[in-house]
C-alpha cells in the first residue's frame, strides 16, 4: 500500500522517515496537512483492495490489523497515521492495543513501548498487551515492571489473562522466584484453581526444573485438559524424565484422553532419547488410528524414535511410506544410516535427495561427514567436504571441520588431521580438538593427546570428559602417576564425572541400571546370570580390561568392579527376560567402555544373540563376536 499526497505536502516517505526515528512523537503527525489514500494505492496491495475511497478508520482498522503480514511494518504505519488524521487519537482505547501487538509482532517494540506510552486511558486490555509483548520476547525484567506500574498507577488488578501473561517470561528466563511470586499472587487473587492459570504454572515450575511441584499442581487440578497432560508430558521429556512422560502418555489413554499432534511429537522425541521402541510402536499405532499418518512432522520424529531404537529398518519403511518427504524427514533417514555406522546406505540417500531436487544444507552436511567417519569412508568424506562449498554452496562450519578431524583421525590419519585444524579458516572449537583427543586414545597417541589435552583444558576448563580420557590414556598405558595428577587437577576443580546409566525396555517399562546397581527388584537374579556369563567368557577368552579401571588397587579388586558396569548388568537382565530370538536393546548415557564392549562381543557369541548398544556416539550391533563399529568408536 502507498500513500500518495498533493504535490505540496509532504510525502509519505517523509512520514515514515519521521516514524523511523527512535522517539518521535506521533502526535505531530496530527499537525501534517491532509494525506489522501487514493484507491489506485489501496488497489496495489492484496489486504487492501476490499476497503473504500474514503474508509472510516474505526471501522476498517480492526478488519485491516490482522491482514498485516508480517513484511510490512509500513501498513501498520500508515493506519497509525490514518488514525491521527482522524482526528479522535485521544480514543486510542482497542485501535491503540492492536497497534502495540501488530509494532511489536514486526520487530519494532520501540514503536510499540511509545505508542503505549500514549494511550491516555489505558484499560486492563492494553496493559495485558503490553505484558504479552514482553512475554513473547522474553523480558521478564519489563514484564514484572509493567506488571507493577499497573497496579501502583493505574491501580488495576490483573485478571487470568495478566497471569498467563507474565508466567511463560519467568518460565524463558528459569526465573524459579518470579514464577513463585506469580503462583502466590494467583492464589491471592482466587485464580489457583483456573485451568488456564494452572497450566501455565505447570509449565513454568517444568521450564525452571522443579518437575515435583509441576506434578503436585496436576494432581489436584479438578480438571485436567489435553494442554494440562502435554505440558506434563512435554516437562518430563525435557527434564529427562522419559520413563514419567511415558506413564503420563499410559495415563492419559487410560483416563480416555485422545493424545493430539504435539503430545505425540514430544513423546516420540522421549522414546528416540530412551530407544525404547516398544513405546514408539504403541504410540506408532495410535498414529495410525488417529489419522496422523499424514503428518510429516510425526512421521520424521517417528523415523527418528525407531532409528535411534535400533530398528532402522522399520524407520525405512516409516519413511518409504511418507508421499512427498520433505527436507527434514529426509536429513532424519540420513542421520538414522550415520549413527547406525551404514555409510554407504547415508550416501545413497544423501544422493537419492539430490535426485528429488531438494537442496542440502549445514545439518544434511553434518550427517553425510559423520555416516563416513562412522564407517570410515576417508575418500567419501574428503570427496563431500570438498563439494559442500563448490557444488553446493554450503561453507563448511566449525561441526564440518570436527566431523573431518574424526573421520581423518580415527582412521590414523593424525597429522593430516592435525593439518586441517591448522588450516582452519575459523577458530577450533572444543568440538574440533574433542575429536582429536578421542583419535589420539584409539590409537594410543599418548605425546600428542596430551598436547590436545592441554588445549581442550584451556578452552573448556570446566568438561570433565576431557579429564578423564587423558586419565584413561595415561592408566592404559600403565602411567599411574600422571593419571592420579590428572585425577587430582579434575578434583581440584570440584568436575565430576556424570555416573554411566544404561536402559533396557521391558514389559512396558524402562529399567535403568548404574554401576554395580543393587536397587531392580530382580537383583540377585540378574547378578547371578552376570556372574555366571564372565564365568564363561573368561573360559573363551576374555580377558577383563582391568588397565580401564583407574585406581591403583589390586587385580581382582578391579575386576569385581568393572564386571559390575552398568552395560553388563543390563545385558544380563536382557538375557533373563528376552524372548527366543529377539535381540536386546540397550542405551547408555555415556560412551561404552573397552571392557563392557569386548565382554558385549563375546557374551554375543556364547549367547547366540543379537545385542544392540547405543552409546552417546552410535550404535554397537554385537553378533557371533564381532561388533559393527569394527572397534572404532
Ligand atoms: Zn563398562
Ligand atoms: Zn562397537
Amino acid at each position: 500500500m502507498m500513500v500518495t499526497a498533493a504535490s505540496s505536502f509532504p510525502s509519505f516517505c517523509f512520514v515514515s522517515r519521521l516514524l523511523k526515528q527512535k522517539h518521535v512523537d506521533l502526535k505531530f503527525l496530527v499537525l501534517l496537512p491532509n494525506f489522501v489514500i487514493t484507491r489506485r494505492s489501496l488497489c496495489s496491495t492484496p489486504s487492501a483492495t476490499c476497503f473504500p475511497r474514503f474508509p472510516n478508520p474505526t471501522s476498517v482498522v480492526p478488519r485491516l490489523l490482522p491482514a498485516v503480514s508480517p513484511s510490512s511494518i509500513s501498513h501498520c504505519q500508515i493506519i497509525h497515521s490514518w488514525k491521527i488524521k482522524s482526528g479522535n487519537y485521544g480514543d486510542l482505547g482497542f485501535f491503540g492495543d492492536r497497534l502495540v501487538v501488530a509494532y511489536a509482532k514486526f520487530g519494532r517494540l520501540d514503536y510499540a513501548l511509545n505508542l503505549f506510552e500514549e494511550i491516555p486511558h489505558k484499560d486492563l486490555v492494553s496493559w495485558n498487551s503490553m505484558i504479552s509483548v514482553f512475554s513473547q520476547r522474553g523480558s521478564l525484567r519489563d514484564n514484572l515492571d509493567i506488571l507493577r506500574r499497573m497496579r501502583s498507577e493505574a491501580g488495576l488488578v490483573p485478571n487470568v489473562v495478566t497471569l498467563i501473561s507474565v508466567l511463560p517470561a519467568c518460565a524463558a528466563a528459569q526465573a524459579l522466584d518470579a514464577g513463585e511470586f506469580i503462583h502466590g499472587y494467583a492464589v491471592k487473587l482466587g485464580f489457583w484453581s483456573e485451568t488456564k492459570v494452572v497450566n501455565s504454572l505447570i509449565n513454568m515450575y517444568g521450564k525452571c526444573g522443579s518437575v515435583h511441584a509441576a506434578c503436585r499442581l496436576f494432581q489436584a487440578m479438578p480438571s485436567k485438559t489435553l494442554v494440562s497432560w502435554n505440558t506434563m508430558v512435554m516437562i518430563h521429556a525435557q527434564n529427562g524424565f522419559v520413563e514419567g512422560a511415558i506413564d503420563l502418555f499410559n495415563s492419559m489413554r487410560r483416563a480416555s484422553i485422545k493424545p493430539d499432534r504435539v503430545t505425540v511429537v514430544a513423546l516420540l522425541q522421549s522414546c528416540a532419547d530412551l530407544a525404547a521402541e516398544r513405546t514408539a510402536k504403541a504410540i506408532h499405532g495410535c498414529i495410525m488410528t488417529s489419522g496422523f499418518n499424514s503428518d510429516v512432522a510425526i512421521t520424521t520424529a517417528l523415523i527418528i524414535a525407531y532409528a535411534k531404537s535400533g530398528k532402522l529398518d522399520v524407520s525405512h519403511d516409516v519413511f518409504h511410506e511418507l508421499k512427498t518427504p520433505d527436507m527434514i524427514a529426509w536429513t532424519a533417514m540420513l542421520a538414522g544410516y550415520a549413527t547406525h555406522g551404514h555409510g554407504k546406505e547415508a550416501i545413497t540417500i544423501f544422493n537419492l535427495m539430490i535426485k528429488e531436487g531438494l537442496k542440502p544444507d549445514h545439518v544434511t552436511f553434518t550427517h553425510v561427514l559423520s555416516a563416513c567417519s562412522h564407517s570410515g569412508l576417508v575418500s567419501e568424506g574428503k570427496k563431500y567436504f570438498e563439494a559442500m562449498s563448490n557444488v553446493y554452496g554450503v561453507e563448511p562450519r566449525v561441526d564440518h571441520y570436527s566431523c573431518m578431524v574424526d573421520l581423518l583421525g580415527r582412521s590414523g590419519l593424525l597429522e593430516e588431521a592435525c593439518e586441517l585444524i591448522q588450516s582452519m579458516p575459523i577458530n577450533p572449537n572444543a568440538a574440533v580438538w574433542g575429536a582429536l583427543l578421542g583419535a589420539c586414545r584409539i590409537h594410543n597417541n599418548i605425546e600428542l593427546g596430551k598436547e590436545v589435552a592441554e588445549r581442550l583444558f584451556e578452552i573448556d576448563p570446566l568438561d570433565p570428559r576431557n579429564y578423564i580420557i587423558l586419565s584413561n590414556m595415561y592408566s592404559a598405558a600403565g602411567l599411574w602417576t600422571d593419571a592420579s595428577r590428572v585425577r587430582a587437577l579434575m578434583k581440584d576443580k570440584g568436575l565430576k564425572k556424570s555416573p554411566a546409566c544404561s536402559f533396557i525396555e521391558h514389559g512396558n517399562k524402562i529399567h535403568r541400571f548404574v554401576v554395580d546397581d543393587c536397587s531392580h527388584p530382580e537383583s540377585e537374579k540378574i547378578h547371578a546370570r552376570l556372574e555366571e556369563l564372565i564365568e564363561k567368557i573368561c573360559q573363551i577368552g576374555f580377558v577383563p580390561k582391568t588397565e580401564l579401571v583407574l585406581h591403583d588397587v589390586d587385580e581382582e579388586v578391579k575386576e569385581g568392579m568393572i564386571n559390575k558396569h552398568s552395560e553388563k548388568l543390563a545385558i544380563a537382565f536382557g538375557l533373563l527376560v528376552k524372548s527366543e530370538g529377539m535381540p536386546i536393546m540397550i542405551t547408555n548415557n555415556l560412551r561404552i567402555c573397552g571392557d563392557c564392549h569386548s565382554a558385549a562381543k563375546f557374551m554375543s557369541l556364547i549367547e547366540k544373540c543379537v545385542i544392540v548398544i547405543r552409546d552417546s556416539k552410535r550404535f554397537h550391533h554385537f553378533a557371533d563376536g564381532f561388533c559393527s563399529c569394527g572397534d572404532y568408536w
